[in-house]
């Protein structure tokens, strides 16, 4: 598949736009992110229709606490990336390098279709970065529209200009991470610049109807100091509004970074803490067994609205409209007059 967003360089080699590294490209070269080729003159993405597997996933788990709760969505990425984190999580994706262990082989209509066909409420880009598949995330995403089924992108917003136009402009919503709110540490453990992040999260919220909600996953020492946390959460009322969500997540031990600490429930708690004295009205935690910092509640009258314990919903507190049943106050969010009944299903999708 010919990828978009690219030019020629006087000295003749091709530069990729998509995200700020704009990588140059000699003949038969790689971006950093392994996927964006320069074949014949031309930049290919090679993942385009093929990916390491399909999963109905729970939306909670993207993760997304205001976007169609206790709603199946159907999940894919692909491989590679275009940051560098030292933390990853996910890394047998993100730092594939067999791309011809991309063996499910899955057009945008037939993943389109899959989702009507298991009753999903959205199909969702993630697992590894979808910046990076821009064109095949759009082309699925235009074909899920047409069968009446949304788009989730999960990404860390390293991406600029055009290509952030047009990618988000067929996303229903987004889950980007905010790694840390400071450039050393993008500079140091992700290999990127902080700025574009916070460029993309102000355009999701100012200039686009793109549900946004952000996560930070907390590493103990790296970027969950008190004073990190308070910037971070002023910042996010003061530029994106009090009503975006977001999620605190604990790390484990995982690809380059083995010699820190699993983050504490405390450490997630205290960030909580942090985020509700600071003005943001909807902070959660996550990847813990933890009911309450899972749960919504209702910043007008403090009562439960959203009770989950993991990706369970286990009470519901909203009326029709979306707003607490208790006190009237809306709940920002996409929400149906009822929540869906998936619950913690992970399946497994065999395409084909
Ligand atoms: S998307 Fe890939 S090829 Fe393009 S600039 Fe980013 S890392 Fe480089």
């Amino acid at each position: 598949m010919e990828a978009r967003y690219w030019h020629l360089l006087n000295d003749g080699r091709l530069c990729c736009e998509v995200c700020p590294r704009e990588c140059r490209l000699a003949e038969g070269q790689r971006g950093v992110c392994f996927v964006r080729t320069r074949q014949e003159g031309r930049l290919i993405l090679e993942t385009y229709g093929r990916s390491t597997g399909f999963c109905l996933d729970p939306i909670e788990k993207k993760p997304l606490n205001h976007f169609l709760p206790g709603t199946a969505t159907l999940s894919f990425g692909t491989a590679g990336c275009n940051l560098t984190c030292k933390f990853c999580q996910n890394w047998h994706m993100s730092k594939s390098r067999q791309v011809d262990d991309l063996a499910v082989q899955a057009t945008p209509e037939a993943i389109a279709r899959a989702a009507r066909h298991f009753s999903c409420g959205s199909v969702s880009f993630t697992y590894n970065d979808p910046v990076i598949f821009l064109e095949y995330a759009v082309d699925t995403a235009i074909a899920c529209h047409q069968q009446g089924v949304k788009t989730v992108a999960v990404t860390a917003g390293y991406i600029q200009g055009a290509a952030r136009e047009e990618f988000f402009r067929h996303m229903d919503a987004a889950n980007v991470d905010l790694k840390a709110f400071s450039d050393a540490f993008y500079r140091r453990l992700v290999g990127g610049h902080r700025q574009v992040v916070l460029e993309t999260l102000e355009y999701l919220a100012k200039e686009t109807k793109v549900w946004l909600e952000i996560t930070t996953l907390l590493i103990p020492g790296e970027n969950d100091s008190i004073q990190e946390l308070e910037d971070q959460c002023r910042w996010m009322v003061d530029h994106l509004g009090e009503g975006v969500p977001i999620h605190f997540t604990a790390f484990h031990p995982d690809w380059r970074m083995l010699d820190k600490p699993r983050t504490s429930l405390a450490i997630l708690n205290r960030a909580m803490e942090i985020a509700g004295k600071n003005g943001v009205r909807y902070a959660y935690t996550g990847n813990v067994a933890d009911p309450r910092g899972g749960s919504t509640w209702c910043p007008g009258c403090g009562k439960l609205t959203i009770g989950r314990t993991g990706w369970n919903i286990t009470a519901w507190h909203l009326n029709e409209k979306g707003a607490c049943q208790h006190c009237g106050m809306v709940c920002p969010g996409v929400f149906a007059a009822k929540p869906g009944t998936w619950g913690s299903k992970r399946i497994p999708v065999r395409m084909g």
